[in-house]
């Protein structure tokens, strides 16, 4: 265990740095940090400090963690906010890390029928809209070794949590000011209702079918792909492709925190 992973448990730590050795390791273990630029790199090891100084690690089901997993974790973690900044990742601090899939107990409230069911149900990843972020630790590995096969739990929980940023998980984050709410709407709406429509008829589709679950779960979904599979994003949604692009990529505007629209 390497002394900023010590540290982090410590109330009042100061940030910790993570030693050149240490961030080397991570860049040569995926793929999808190695390719970044230089700056951004840079970027996302200050992201990286921040995040080991904010968030508690924890492990559960006899899971070791190990302080290069926390860092990975840290850097899939970090790579979403990139440009839109670490504070988009406030409101919570858990991460909780399972060996593999982990099963909770879920109640289901049918709307239409007015029926609650409850059964088990076996995780890779979940993201609670004001508590922690829960990952099977088997799943990250693979989305480190094969980056770029369209999925990416990380990616996908933390597309949840900045969807749960402005009080309602319901596929809508908070926007950059260059990204009106009302074109976001239309433009992820029309996209999802089309989709849903595909995947009730059967059809086979290049997007993984969980997505027609809710506007939330096609958000994430397709945040995953805009980070492991862009070309198979623009391929099956360019629209939507291009306002993720908007959203995640690093222009100006999708920098400026301080411009964000709050139409709540
Ligand atoms: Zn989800």
């Amino acid at each position: 265990m390497t002394s900023w992973f010590r540290r982090l448990r410590e109330t009042f730590a100061p940030p910790p740095r993570i030693g050149d050795a240490d961030w080397d390791d991570l860049v040569a273990r995926s793929a999808l940090f190695g390719r970044l630029a230089a700056s951004e790199r840079g970027a996302l090891r200050a992201l990286c400090e921040r995040f080991l100084a904010s968030k508690t690690f924890s492990a559960a089901g006899g899971h070791e963690l190990v302080a290069a997993d926390c860092l990975a974790i840290a850097a899939l973690a970090c790579l979403p906010v990139l440009h839109l900044g670490f504070d988009h990742l406030s409101g919570w601090r858990e991460v909780v890390v399972y060996p593999g899939e982990f099963r909770v107990r879920r109640e289901h409230h049918d709307e239409r029928s007015g029926v609650v069911t409850e059964g088990d149900d076996d995780l890779i990843g979940e993201a609670w809209e004001r508590g922690p972020v829960i990952l099977s630790w088997a799943d990250v590995a693979t989305d480190l070794e094969h980056p770029f096969d369209g999925f990416n739990v990380v990616v996908h929980e933390i597309a949840h949590k900045l969807d749960a940023l402005d009080g309602a998980m319901n596929g809508t984050p908070r926007l950059p000011a260059a990204i009106p709410r009302r074109e976001w709407i239309d433009t992820m709406q029309g996209a999802w209702d089309a989709f849903v429509r595909e995947v009730d008829r059967g059809r086979e589709t290049l997007i993984d079918p969980y997505a027609a679950e809710s506007p939330d779960e096609y958000f994430a979904v397709l945040s995953e792909l805009h980070f492991s599979d862009p070309a198979t994003l623009v391929r099956a949604e360019p629209a939507v492709a291009g306002l993720l692009a908007r959203f995640y990529g690093g222009s100006a505007d999708a920098t400026s925190v301080a411009a964000v629209r709050s139409d709540r």
